[in-house]
């Protein structure tokens, strides 16, 4: 029997190559090993997007359409929208009752998204809403509808993790053993830095590369990434490890070419204009064949749509197994 893994996105715009080193790579390959589901979280998305559900609605397929694109195969995964999974949000209700609300407020993962969100949020967090503080609650709540017993997390997620780990004990302790503790199943890849060198990636930052963008806009991007400020002349040498053009030459560029990159950029044989046409050459190359699949998809609506009902079918029946288990347990199967 294969193992469950249980993962899920905010359908909150396209993803980004930071979405894929970070997670879409892992995903393809762990999808012939497990019984695999994975959620466009909607609900989620409008915790912090309630003002603009149009948003939300059209990124559900925007998402999925990339999910696919990047190899994700929908005959090996169940693809589910959370919104049509009601015993997500019944779970919720019964969980809120096993976690305090100064425990969400120290959740560490909760208290950097209230500090990134001040226009949302207030600056100490005093407009925070019920729903938003409440999302770990709903997560834990993801996990277990479908017993998830491996979730792919990276290392700033770990704090959600514990806390749907800390529900379930909780849970089995007072109503007897029914819940799976999930165990997290750690990425290997850290956090991709923007073409800015910024830690962070996102569209407001205008730092990143979308599976999506055409030659034109990777074009911009990359023409403005920031390189070694010491290289002021075409032939003065530097180093490409201060560098973000190299840094994402080490991303999509061949071995054989990165080591001549590497090799002419301290020698000074190479100016940073020739390297970052270069770059975006192989960005292109490399976007390639997912933007080709994406099209095939694209193309084909309908299609997009059965998938995501396929999935939330079987979601479903799954969900509906577990939540019999949970109203059992409660004393609440009238
Ligand atoms: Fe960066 Fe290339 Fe310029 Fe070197 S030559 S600083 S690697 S852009």
């Amino acid at each position: 029997m294969k193992k469950t893994i249980l993962t899920g996105l905010r359908p909150t715009g396209n993803l980004h190559l930071g979405h894929l080193f970070g997670a879409g790579q892992n995903y393809v390959k762990m999808q012939d090993d497990y019984e695999f589901f994975l959620e466009i979280a909607d609900v989620q998305a409008l915790t912090d997007n309630f003002h603009n559900p149009e948003k939300v609605r059209h990124n559900v397929y925007e998402i999925t359409a990339d999910l696919l694109s990047i190899g994700l195969d929908p005959k090996k995964v169940h693809f589910f929208i959370q919104s049509k999974i009601p015993e997500i949000a019944e779970l919720t209700v019964f969980y809120s009752n096993l976690v305090t609300v100064s425990r969400l407020f120290r959740n560490p993962t909760v208290k950097a998204e209230v500090a990134q969100k001040k226009e949302l949020f207030g600056k100490n967090g005093e407009s925070i809403t019920y729903g938003f503080l409440g999302y770990p609650v709903s997560q834990a709540a993801d996990i277990t509808a479908f017993s998830g017993e491996v979730i792919p997390v990276g290392d700033d997620q770990l704090p959600l993790l514990e806390q749907c780990r800390e529900i379930v004990r909780k849970f089995n302790h007072i109503y007897g053993d029914t819940l799976i503790e999930p165990e997290p199943k750690l990425s290997n890849f850290s956090r991709l830095k923007g073409l800015d060198g910024n830690e962070k990636m996102g569209k407001s930052l205008g730092n990143a590369i979308f599976l999506v963008d055409d030659k034109e806009t990777i074009s911009k991007k990359v023409m403005g990434a920031v390189t070694d400020p010491s290289k002021i002349r075409k032939d003065d040498p530097a180093n490409p490890e201060i560098c973000m053009v190299y840094y994402y030459h080490k991303l999509v560029t061949p071995q054989n070419e990165l080591e001549t990159v590497c090799k002419e950029c301290k020698s000074g044989k190479r100016g940073c204009v020739a390297c970052k046409k270069e770059l975006i050459h192989n960005l292109c190359e490399f976007l390639k064949p997912i933007q080709k699949r994406r099209k095939q998809y694209v193309d084909d609506p309908k299609r997009i749509t059965e998938i995501l009902e396929e999935g939330t079918n079987l979601a479903r029946k799954r969900a509906t197994e577990n939540m019999k288990k949970v109203k059992e347990a409660m004393k609440i199967d009238y």
